[in-house]
């Protein structure tokens, strides 16, 4: 039994994949600030498991705080969830987005190096793509980003790759996510955003609870068969699974990777919306708004090499999507 340590593993993609690694034999140990993860979450993590997993709490940039628990457990691999990961608010606060997530990465990375631990799975994003030429991408399209927090996860990636040049005894999993949406089948755990989403699914959650009003669609004049963006949305239960997939990987071959994950199907705004509303027995309404600084018109995953490097491949659909984030919502209303 290998243990993992899951920066931001409180988090909402950090702590579907702690269920996903403990299922798969591994031990969590988690550390996570709070900042944007439920306090209970633990709790119904060890409702899920049958026990508790370990929790710290704590920030990525704290040093001292990371050389005692590398020095107290014998972490096999660490997979970095913690980050911020808003790209609106990436437009206005660059600095805030480079501390937590380029300085997280680097105090974390010198950490592990201190600790001889040399195996890390890394949160990227579709953002390192730009304003990509072709679709669906592959991963050897150009990259580039359209706001700060594409930035950050890109010059996080090219670091990786430096260290993984200058030392053969690092391995990274870098993990260029899609868009991940929903939840955990057990309604459990799902994303939980502190203030107003800022995500596509999460807002329509609430216009569904009728907490918000109405969906704001930003933009219709895109270049898309309904003028609205599309995205390639992956169940977070995918998601959590191919990050598995990465660690056993790593662990087998002690050989890193760079991979899409995605489903290679791409969805409208306005179908997602539409699915959300047979997933609550009703429809939806929105308003057409102007396009979101920063937004590109369409991002959609090439899975190819997911599939033939770890036989990875998202199973769940758009419904299963937004049918589990659903259940989530109104099982947490009436807990
Ligand atoms: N979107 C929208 N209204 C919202 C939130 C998002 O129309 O309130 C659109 C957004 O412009 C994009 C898609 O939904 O085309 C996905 O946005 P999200 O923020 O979920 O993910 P992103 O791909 O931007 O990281």
């Amino acid at each position: 039994m290998a243990t993992i340590l899951l920066t931001g593993g409180a988090g909402y993609i950090g702590s579907h994949t702690c269920v996903a690694l403990a299922q798969a034999g591994h031990r969590p140990v988690i550390l996570d600030d709070f900042s944007n993860a439920a306090e209970d979450v633990p709790d119904r993590l060890a409702h899920l498991l049958g026990s508790t997993p370990e929790v710290w709490r704590g920030s990525v940039l704290d040093a001292e705080l990371l050389a005692r628990l590398f020095a107290t457990h014998d972490i096999a691999v660490v997979m970095h969830f913690a980050a911020l990961k808003a790209v609106g608010v990436s437009m206005q606060r660059p600095l805030d987005y480079a501390r937590t997530n380029l300085g997280g990465l680097m105090t974390l990375l010198e950490a592990m190096r201190t600790a001889s631990v040399h195996r890390l799975v890394y949160s990227s994003s579709a953002m390192v793509y730009g304003l990509p030429e072709t679709i669906p991408i592959p991963e050897d399209a150009p990259t580039g980003f359209a706001n700060p927090y594409g930035y950050t996860k890109l010059a996080g990636e090219q670091l990786l790759e430096q260290l993984a040049a200058s030392d053969p005894r690092w391995a990274f999993g870098i993990l260029r996510y899609f868009n991940p949406v929903g939840a955990h089948a057990s309604g459990l755990i799902g994303e939980d955003p502190a203030d107003i989403p800022n995500n596509l699914m999460p807002y329509i959650a609430r216009v569904a609870t009728g907490e918000l009003p109405h969906l704001q669609v930003f933009g219709d004049d895109y270049p898309t068969p309904d003028g609205t963006g599309i995205r390639d949305y992956i169940h977070v239960e995918d998601l959590a699974e191919g990050h598995v997939l990465s660690l056993q990987s790593l662990m087998r071959t002690g050989q890193g990777h760079l991979l899409n994950l995605g489903t290679g199907q791409g969805r409208s705004v306005l179908e997602v919306l539409a699915a959300y509303g047979r997933a609550c027995g009703r429809t939806l309404p929105h308003v057409i708004a102007p396009r979101r600084p920063g937004d590109v018109p369409i991002l959609c995953a090439d899975p190819t090499r997911a599939a033939e490097l770890l036989g990875f491949r998202a199973r769940r659909s758009l419904d299963d999507m937004c049918a589990s984030s659903w259940r989530w919502i109104t099982r947490r209303q009436g807990d």
